[in-house]
């Protein structure tokens, strides 16, 4: 298992949880109920965070995380094999590998 996302807003967390439960992913939610501890601990240690159950998922669930958080560039470019939106930054697809 590894650690995917950490963020201290639960609702990124879960958006990111829906994300790549959409790939096939299979993951779970750790301290997604901690924030009652905040104080006796860091407020750090209390952020919920994602994780991936397969470490084999961990780079295309990476991925997503990537493109979730990035802001929306207009220079985009679309998978020509599997038509999925790519950011600027990819050479490859995060969908399938497919070269740009
Ligand atoms: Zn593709």
């Amino acid at each position: 298992m590894k650690r995917i996302y950490s963020c201290e807003n639960h609702f990124l967390i879960i958006n990111a949880k829906n994300i790549i439960d959409g790939l096939g992913i299979e993951t779970f939610v750790k301290n997604e109920f901690a924030t009652g501890a905040i104080g006796e601990i860091s407020a750090f240690d209390c952020w919920p965070e994602l994780w991936v159950v397969n470490d084999c998922d961990y780079d295309k669930a990476a991925n997503a995380i990537e493109l979730m958080t990035q802001p929306k560039s207009s220079t985009t470019w679309t998978c020509e094999n599997c038509s999925e939106i790519n950011e600027p930054s990819f050479e490859l697809c995060w969908n399938c590998l497919h070269e740009h």
